[in-house]
């Protein structure tokens, strides 16, 4: 399959081919030293021909959610280029299309929510009965290699976890910085988002099972969940909306100095930070607004958002702004994210 893909450059496509396995091959080198090996469907790991030299471990991954096409094609056109020589390897990067059956189908998952079974989740009650918690379980396995099999020494681990958001949203493009535990937010990464184009940052308040959460937990990366624009499907995307993320991606793993590096402005970020969570209580529950409305809209002091049985959730703050409502959420899970302005964020 390597020999595919240095022929036809489409990792994508060979995944596609081979939604269900595909075995360990490489690595192989390219003409310029970069060494190419594929671990899985979807896993493919680059790394630059003396790795000594590398500081940085990069891992990048999409398509966690199957018809989450944008971030997925501007992963698949940064291995092209790696492929076929445009984009040089300077650090080590893991990429990772996250749930190759449920891109294969066109559809945000097969049987259940990848994207809330790491951290163990995948094997607790009921255990690994279906594709997306084994999934999960070798995902787990393939970041610790990754890290784990990096050279000694101070390492820059990152952990970008690609999505795009079922509705619109008044900041199109967003990151959730997952709750960093006992430790500190870090600025030098907000500039990184910066000069991504991501001027919007949500404050996650507690441990999730998240992939995102999973490397910020248990290899102390520095991680996000990353929202990219609204879903549509493959090959509709405008990835020109995403060019600033692109090239500061880009930036990093070729270690070129951005030439569009502008200086780190934090009063220009939008920093939220969660004030509470509304959980379904009852089978009636409601949304009070539209089921299209956008991310990140704002709701004053007296709204109400929702109708739980014939309980009104009003807003008691000033404002509030909601994130992620879904009213189809089974009883007992979070059915809406209210947020606020964040304050006295510790930041490093
Ligand atoms: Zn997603």
């Amino acid at each position: 399959m390597l020999k595919t893909l240095r022929t036809f450059h489409d990792f994508l496509a060979i995944t596609l081919a081979n939604p269900y396995y595909l075995g360990a091959e490489g690595p192989v080198t390219l003409e310029n030293g970069t060494r190419i090996s594929i671990w899985d469907t979807g896993v493919l790991l680059v790394e630059p021909a003396v790795t000594c030299q590398t500081h940085t471990d990069l891992v990048l991954s999409s398509g966690v959610h199957g018809n989450e096409t944008a971030p997925i094609e501007l992963c698949n056109k940064m291995i092209a280029d790696i492929v076929n020589g445009t984009l040089a390897v300077a650090q080590r990067v893991l990429f990772i299309f996250g749930n190759p059956q449920a891109i294969h189908h066109s559809t945000r998952i097969v049987e259940e929510n990848l994207n809330r079974l790491f951290s163990g989740e995948h094997s607790r009650q009921p255990g690994l009965v279906n594709k997306e918690r084994h999934r999960a379980k070798a995902l787990e396995g393939y970041v610790r290699r990754f890290y784990a099999k990096a050279p000694s020494g101070e390492r820059n681990r990152l952990h970008y976890d690609l999505h795009t958001a079922i509705r619109g949203s008044v900041h199109p493009q967003f990151a959730i910085y997952p709750y960093p535990d006992s430790k500190p937010y870090y600025q030098a990464q907000l500039q990184f988002l910066q000069q991504a184009g991501i001027d919007t940052v949500l404050l996650h308040n507690g441990p999730t099972t998240t992939f995102s959460y999973f490397s910020a937990h248990e290899f102390d990366a520095h991680a996000f969940t990353i929202e990219l624009g609204k879903v549509l499907p493959m090959g509709q995307n405008d990835l020109r909306q995403f060019a600033e993320f692109d090239y500061a991606t880009r930036a990093i793993i070729s270690e070129s100095v951005a030439s569009t590096h502008h200086e780190f402005d934090l009063s220009k970020m939008n920093i939220y930070q969660v004030s509470r969570s509304i959980v379904k209580q009852h089978d009636g529950f409601r949304l009070n607004f539209a089921k299209d409305l956008c991310n990140f809209s704002r709701f004053e002091q007296g709204a109400t958002l929702a109708f739980d049985n014939e309980q009104a959730v009003v807003v008691e703050a000033q404002f509030e702004v909601i994130v992620f409502p879904n009213a189809d959420v089974p009883k007992g899970q979070r059915a809406l994210i209210c947020l606020q302005p964040a304050q006295d964020v510790q930041w490093l």
